[in-house]
């Protein structure tokens, strides 16, 4: 079962939740670090790293002794990652998407391809071996995010318990991280903002017609706005993660919340089963 961890937005604690979930499991369990532009999953899991990959793309490169610079692919290229002034085009490879476009439309021949590294995957284990991580890292100055995530997926065994720490938002990079997913747990604060935000992602999960449910964090500050919101809208609320100074002390020492908060694991620890119960499906 592959579980995602979601969030509208950055800093509610959704990286707590997807570590939470994996130290607590039963079985074995793979956590997928898909917040691949700020990996952090491994600050709290510490795995000990057994071999590192690139994420290699395919961008254009133009033999400019066959170029007619007719900018046919500067014009075709939605991305402007292409840039012709009467010249063999410039190639801005972080802007490229690898769609293939601007070598079928040349019509003199003159794209080929060539690889570039956006990225790295590291793969490893933690917690005695019973935990598998894969991390993947976007190299900075690169956008591009999905391709990163794509191959962190790879490494996802068939019929085992995963979890995926999805990024913050509803863009491209979240999307990637969901197609697949059996069920999304929605990690939320009782703020203005963290409504807007779990509203967005309602909306991108329920298109996307996952079943989900929200946790919610630091339940004892903020306004009931949330809980109105989750019970107006029959949405399962599966976890409510009181704000403790512990938990600050714990982070800031690289612990989990379990170490502030150890009541908490036996119902991390059910969490699997009962989505596969069914008891938490909105
Ligand atoms: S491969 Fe696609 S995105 Fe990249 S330069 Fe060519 S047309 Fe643009
Ligand atoms: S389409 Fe081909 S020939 Fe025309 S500018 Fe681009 S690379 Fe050169």
């Amino acid at each position: 079962m592959r579980i995602a961890v979601a969030s509208g937005k950055g800093g509610t604690g959704k990286t707590t939740v997807a570590v939470a979930l994996s130290l607590a499991a039963s079985e074995p369990v793979l956590y997928a670090d898909c917040d691949v532009e700020e990996p952090n999953g491994s600050i709290f899991l510490r795995p000990e790293n057994e071999r590192t990959e690139e994420v290699l793309v395919e961008i254009p490169e133009i033999d400019e002794a066959v170029c007619t610079s007719c900018a046919a692919c500067a014009r075709f290229c939605q991305f402007n990652a292409l840039v012709s002034l009467g010249t063999p085009p410039l190639v801005f490879p972080e802007l490229c998407h690898s769609c293939g476009g601007c070598r079928i439309v040349c019509p003199s021949g003159a794209i080929s391809w060539k690889n570039v590294s956006i990225g790295e995957i590291a793969i490893g284990k933690s917690d005695r071996g019973r935990i598998s991580v894969v991390q993947g890292k976007l190299n900075v100055g690169s956008s591009l995010a999905p391709p990163v995530i794509r191959q962190v997926k790879t490494h996802i065994p068939e019929d085992s318990l995963c979890v995926l720490d999805c990024p913050p938002g509803t863009a491209c990079p979240v999307i990637e991280s969901l197609n697949g997913a059996d069920y999304v747990l929605l990690v939320t604060e009782p703020t203005p903002f963290g409504l807007h935000d779990l509203k967005l992602a309602v909306d991108t999960v329920r298109e996307l017609s996952l079943p989900f449910s929200v946790v919610i964090n630091r339940c004892d500050e903020g306004n009931d706005g949330v809980e109105n919101y989750c019970a107006g809208e029959r949405i399962h609320i599966i976890a409510r993660i009181p704000h403790k100074r512990s938990m600050a002390e714990a982070y800031s020492r690289g612990g989990n919340l379990f170490d502030a908060i150890p009541e908490m694991r036996d119902l991390f620890r059910d969490i699997p089963r009962m989505i596969e119960r069914g008891i938490a499906v909105e």
